[in-house]
Order: structure tokens, then C-alpha cells, then sequence
């Protein structure tokens, strides 16, 4: 018996890196999974590579109308949802001196308003012992060279879980932040691509005191652990999946 036996988790941004990883450990674990993002091919892979269990439903977490759809599709299907995964996020790399407005708009709309409207589109269909988990960063608790918007809406994050677990008080729903630190995933090489990837991953390594970057399915174990009734003592709460470097 898996650890999650008929649960139905919705995961944002399920069709790559640490959100197709946690796809995967879920459905491997007896849960329905749905899995979003924008891009229709790497969702239709992503889905065949999970194989049973899977529904992938193409959306954007910044448009109202993909949200109401995406619930919509689950409330017909499930009528409720165990586990909300807020994983969608972007990042880019900039200097002060060079933040655009357009970055800085598209930062926040994906990561912070995408991550409220999802919370607050899904919760008709949270009931007691439902599990919300949110994508924060290590990057939100600490400085970080060129990345200051990107951290900034990461450091929001734990502020709205927070907030979150006071507004759920008795209702059974317990939400948690799940921080990772670098992690070798898609959206991790494309920002090192754009920095010198040798160079980047160097740095990552060297503020790493595990030794070694993680993989995306080291940080799905502890979506696993903040998804199962493992956790059911957790609200409010930051889970750091960064080999130390929150310490560094
Ligand atoms: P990936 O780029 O591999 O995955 C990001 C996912 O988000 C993709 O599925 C992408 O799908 C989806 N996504 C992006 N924008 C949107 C949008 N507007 N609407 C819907 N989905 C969207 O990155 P990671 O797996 O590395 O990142 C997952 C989360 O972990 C992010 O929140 C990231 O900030 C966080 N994180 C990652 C770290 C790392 O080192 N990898 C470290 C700390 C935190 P599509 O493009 O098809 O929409």
C-alpha cells in the first residue's frame, strides 16, 4: 500500500524538473495526479513518462480562466483534492541595474499571484487532512548575486504560507513551504546556461555542504514526506531540500 492510496494531488508546472519528479513518486505511491504547465508536448510527454494514474491538463498559472478550467476538470472528475503542489515558478538571472519591468512583472505574476490564485481557485475543493505545499527557495532567506527579484518572490512565499496557516485554522488544511536549494532540473540549466554553466554550477557546488547538487528526485522525497499524513503535525511550516545551503 502506497503512501498515498487514492489521493488526488494537483501539481503546478508537473511537466518538468522537481514538478514531474514529484509526479512521478506521487502516482508511484497511489495517488491521481494532474499535472499542468503551458507547453502541450512536454505535458504529453511528461504524462506518458509517468504512465497510470496521470491527467495533464495545459494551463498557464497566471490566467484566471486556466485556473477555473484546471479546477473545473478535477471537481468533475475527483471532487476533491488531497494534495496541492504550487510548484510553477521562473527565474532570471539580473543585476540591479538591469531589472526590467517586464521581468519583474512576469517574476511575480508567475511565482507570487500565481501561487495565491491557485491556493485560493482550489480551495472549495481542500477538505480536512488536505495537504497545500508551496514552492519556496533558499534564495528567499539569503542574499543572492543577480537574482534579487526572483529571491524576493521566493521570500514571499514563506510569508503567504504563513499567513495561510493562521487563515486554515481549523479547517484541516495544512499548508507548508518546500525550499529547494540547486537543483539540476531544466529550469536550473537554462539560468546556467545563460550565466556559463561551468561557472555557475561551480559556485552552486561550493555553497553546497552536501557535496554534491541535488537531483530532482531528492526534492520529490520531501514533497512526498510534506504530501503524506507524515507531516500531518506540519502547518506554517519551511522545509529546506538544499543539501545546506540555507547554513552557507
Ligand atoms: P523547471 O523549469 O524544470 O520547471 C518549471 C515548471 O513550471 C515547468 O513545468 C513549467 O512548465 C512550469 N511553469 C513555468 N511558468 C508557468 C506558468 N506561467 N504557468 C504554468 N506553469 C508554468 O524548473 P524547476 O523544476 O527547477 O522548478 C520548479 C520550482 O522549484 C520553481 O518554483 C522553482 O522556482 C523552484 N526552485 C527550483 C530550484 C532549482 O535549483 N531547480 C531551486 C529552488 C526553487 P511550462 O514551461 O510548460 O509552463
Amino acid at each position: 500500500m502506497g503512501k498515498l492510496e487514492n489521493k488526488v494531488a494537483v501539481i503546478t508546472g508537473g511537466n518538468s524538473g522537481i514538478g514531474l519528479s514529484s509526479a512521478k513518486r506521487f502516482a508511484a505511491e497511489g495517488a491521481h495526479v494532474y499535472i499542468t504547465g503551458r507547453r502541450k508536448e512536454v505535458l504529453d510527454k511528461a504524462s506518458a513518462e509517468i504512465g497510470a494514474n496521470v491527467t495533464a491538463i495545459q494551463g498557464d498559472v497566471t490566467a484566471s480562466e486556466d485556473l477555473d478550467h484546471l479546477f473545473d476538470v478535477v471537481r468533475t472528475q475527483h471532487g476533491r483534492i488531497d494534495i496541492l503542489f504550487a510548484n510553477a515558478g521562473i527565474g532570471q538571472l539580473e543585476p540591479l541595474g538591469h531589472i526590467t519591468d517586464a521581468a519583474f512583472d512576469l517574476t511575480f505574476a508567475v511565482n507570487v499571484k500565481g501561487t495565491v490564485f491557485t491556493v485560493q481557485k482550489a480551495l472549495p475543493l481542500l477538505k480536512d487532512g488536505a495537504s497545500i505545499i508551496l514552492t519556496g527557495s533558499t534564495t528567499g532567506i539569503k542574499g543572492t548575486p543577480a537574482f534579487s527579484i526572483y529571491s524576493a518572490s521566493k521570500a514571499a512565499i514563506r510569508n503567504l504560507a504563513r499567513s495561510w496557516a493562521l487563515d486554515l485554522q481549523g479547517t484541516g488544511i495544512r499548508v507548508n513551504v518546500l525550499s529547494p536549494g540547486a537543483t539540476d532540473t531544466p529550469g536550473l540549466q537554462g539560468v546556467a546556461e545563460a550565466a556559463g554553466r561551468t561557472t555557475m554550477y561551480d559556485a552552486l557546488l561550493a555553497q553546497t555542504p552536501a557535496g554534491r547538487i541535488a537531483e530532482p528526485a531528492d526534492v520529490a522525497s520531501v514533497a512526498l514526506f510534506l504530501a503524506s499524513d507524515d507531516s500531518a503535525v506540519m502547518t506554517g511550516s519551511e522545509v529546506f531540500a538544499d543539501g545546506g545551503m540555507a547554513q552557507v
